[in-house]
């Protein structure tokens, strides 16, 4: 089969690799649709060390169960499935709490395991033991499907941020995730929902969801519009989906008092310090959590959320292509021409 792999030059291309067998206590699954996330776009600009090469990438998939490994439990040929790719050792303290996303073990599909940029993808049984492969309702579309993994790391992040009814939410950045941590904001019972984004393409694309406000980031200072907005206070939550060293310092003047800033996105490892006004979290009793990845329950949530319409994906995925035009579908990403890319690995498959 064809396949989008990360190479032995740390490169991605695509490439032939062997069909994948039904792990004995496992799955062989079909996959319908498998999303770019921003580390896919990530180890396409450098190298990943945590991909052990040649490994096939993609982690944001819908599948169609075709084969179930006679000891696998739970499962039927015909069932559509997600997962949470972050597979973990279940024998640790953080795993024991349940939060397998903090396991210093982890197994992740797409490093450890062979991903979804592929017709079919095999899937281990560390990643059914657990509840990590959740089943979709048919009601729910494959592109809808495919945003189950991201919408869940959202969901998590707004668990720890305390997104709750009556709120106001501000997400700085607006790309894919910051659209969904707009939904979600919504879905959350946020009562406005204010994105904030330099692009002037993305700031079109999120006029079309059902936002409060869309601030030009490029044109104005979005500390004082946020304060503009919201009559002086500022926000109840600020969700920083940018990986910018700016946005997460600023983010601190964004909230109101007693406020919460949540640091969604990751800085580079490179480069990772801010400089954060003590002040600002002293004086307004401001707090700041972190966010990182998800775990299978939030995956079982975002499912809920997406097959309910709680959440617009129809809007937030906006290209789609074929599994031979991933490299068309990377340079959107790249030129931030849209929001959620999906690649369809079966339209072209022999
Ligand atoms: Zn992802
Ligand atoms: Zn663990």
């Amino acid at each position: 089969m064809r396949a989008v792999v990360y190479g032995n030059d740390h490169k991605l291309s695509i490439q032939e690799m062997p069909d994948p067998l039904c792990p004995r206590n496992g799955l062989l699954a079909k996959v319908h649709a498998c999303a770019i996330c921003g580390s896919d776009v990530k180890m396409f600009k450098a190298p990943d060390p945590r991909v052990k090469p040649p490994q096939i990438v993609g982690h944001e998939f819908v599948g169609e169960i075709m084969e179930v490994g006679s000891d696998a439990r739970g499962f039927s040929v015909g069932d559509r499935v997600v997962m949470a790719t972050t597979l973990s050792c279940m024998a640790c303290p953080a795993c024991w709490a349940g939060k397998t996303n903090l396991c210093p073990n982890v197994m992740p599909v797409s490093r450890a395991f062979p991903g979804a940029f592929a017709p079919y993808i095999a899937i281990p049984w560390e990643g059914i033991r657990a509840g990590n492969t959740v089943k979709v309702p048919s009601s729910l579309e494959d592109d809808g499907a495919c945003l189950a993994e991201p919408l869940s790391c959202a969901v998590n992040a707004q668990q720890l941020a305390g997104v709750r009814t009556g709120q106001t939410v501000v997400i700085v950045g607006g790309g894919p995730l910051g659209a969904l941590n707009a939904e979600l904001a919504k879905a959350n019972g946020a009562t406005r929902v204010i994105v904030s984004q330099r692009s002037a393409t993305r700031q079109d694309l999120l006029r079309e969801l059902d936002l409060d406000a869309v601030i030009d980031a490029a044109s104005c200072d979005p500390v004082e519009e946020v304060k503009r907005l919201t009559d002086g206070r500022g926000a109840d939550v600020v969700m920083v989906t940018a990986p910018d060293r700016t946005a997460q310092e600023r983010a601190l003047e964004m909230a109101c008092k007693g406020g919460m800033v949540n640091f969604f996105a990751g800085m580079s490892k490179d480069d990772p310090m801010v400089t954060i006004n003590s002040r600002l979290v002293h004086y307004n009793e401001i707090s700041i959590t972190g966010g990182s990845d998800s775990t299978a329950r939030h995956v079982e949530i975002a499912v809920a959320l997406l097959a309910a319409g709680r959440v617009n994906w129809k809007r937030i995925v906006t290209h789609r292509f074929p599994l031979s035009r991933f490299f068309d579908g990377m340079q959107v990403m790249l030129d931030r021409a849209g929001l959620k890319v999906v690649i369809r690995p079966q339209e072209d498959a022999r």
